[in-house]
C-alpha cells in the first residue's frame, strides 16, 4: 500500500538537533542524526538519567518516576505443594510481547495481533523448568503470572519486536517480527483487565488516551528509520525526519507500533 499523507502543507517545525547535539554533548554518544540509535534504549537510558539527575539533587521521590514508573507483580506458585511467593518488578517502559510465540523460535510472521493480546501475554502462565521451589526444594514445578500492581499517569509500551535467535555454533543474532499490533487510537485502552484486583480498587478509571506512536521500518536491529505520531491539541502529526506533516488517526493506525505513550484520560 502506498502511505498517502493526507496534507503536504509545509509547516513550522523545531529541529530535535539542538536537543541531540546538547544531549550527546551531557551524556556522550553519537546522536548527530547519522548513526542509528534504538528507541527503547534512548528512551530508557533518558528517563534514567533524568531520574539520577534529580535523585543527585536530594530528591527521595522524582518527577519522572511519578509520572512513567510502574509495577509488575510476578506470582510464583509451586505445582508440587503449592507454595505461593511474589516478586516485584518496577518499570519505566511496559515490555509487552507477541502472543502466541514459542519461546525460541523468532520466525518473523505476517498477520496482526491486537495490543490486548500482547497484555494478555501478562496473565499466562510461564513455566520455570530450572527454578527451585522455596518451600520443598524441588526443581521445575515453579510457574508465573504478573498483573500490573500500579499503572503511572503516563504509560510508556514496548512492543518486544526483537527475538533472540542462537544460531549455529551459539551466534546469538536479533530478529524482528514484523506482525502488525493493532492498538486503540481515537477509542480508549480500558487496563483494567491486566491490573491486580488490589491496584484496581484504589486506581479508580483505568481508561487511557494514546498520545504517541514510534514506528521502526527496517529488519535489522542496528539500521532501519523511525517515525514518530504525536497528538496535540490540534490533532495527529507525523513526524519523518525534517518532515512534519498534520495526519488522520486512521494513518496513525495504520502505523505498525514499536513504542505507544498512553495516557490517562
Ligand atoms: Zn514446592
Amino acid at each position: 500500500m502506498v502511505y498517502e499523507p493526507e496534507d503536504r502543507d509545509a509547516v513550522q517545525h523545531v529541529s530535535p538537533m539542538h536537543f541531540t547535539q546538547a544531549y550527546a554533548a551531557i551524556y556522550g554518544g553519537d546522536y548527530d542524526g547519522e548513526a542509528s540509535q534504538d528507541a527503547h534504549e534512548t528512551l530508557n537510558q533518558t528517563l534514567n538519567r533524568l531520574k539520577d539527575e534529580e535523585r543527585a539533587l536530594g530528591n527521595t521521590s522524582t518527577m519522572v518516576e511519578s509520572v512513567f514508573q510502574g509495577i509488575v507483580f510476578n506470582h510464583f506458585t509451586c505445582k508440587r505443594c503449592g507454595h505461593k511467593s511474589n516478586m516485584t518488578d518496577d518499570f519505566m517502559e511496559l515490555g509487552v510481547t507477541m502472543p502466541g510465540l514459542p519461546s525460541g523460535s523468532a520466525k518473523s510472521r505476517g498477520g496482526h495481533v491486537t495490543l490486548a493480546q500482547c497484555f494478555d501475554t501478562f496473565r499466562e502462565q510461564e513455566e520455570f523448568p530450572d527454578r527451585k521451589c522455596r518451600d520443598c526444594s524441588a526443581i521445575g514445578g515453579v510457574s508465573k503470572v504478573s498483573s500490573l500492581g500500579h499503572v503511572p499517569s503516563h504509560l510508556a509500551v514496548q512492543i518486544r519486536r526483537w527475538q533472540q535467535v542462537v544460531g549455529r555454533r551459539g551466534r546469538v543474532t536479533f530478529q524482528k517480527i514484523d506482525t502488525k499490533v493493532n492498538f486503540p487510537v481515537q477509542e480508549v485502552f480500558d487496563l483494567s483487565p491486566w491490573v491486580s484486583d488490589a491496584a484496581a480498587a484504589s486506581a479508580g478509571d483505568l481508561n487511557y488516551e494514546l498520545y504517541g506512536v514510534v514506528e521502526h521500518h527496517g529488519s535489522g536491529l542496528n539500521d532501519g528509520h523511525y517515525i514518530a505520531y504525536v497528538k496535540r491539541d490540534d490533532g495527529w502529526w507525523e513526524m519523518d525526519d525534517e518532515s512534519t506533516t498534520r495526519v488522520k488517526p486512521g494513518s496513525v493506525g495504520r502505523a505498525n507500533p514499536y513504542l505507544l505513550f498512553y495516557r490517562k484520560g
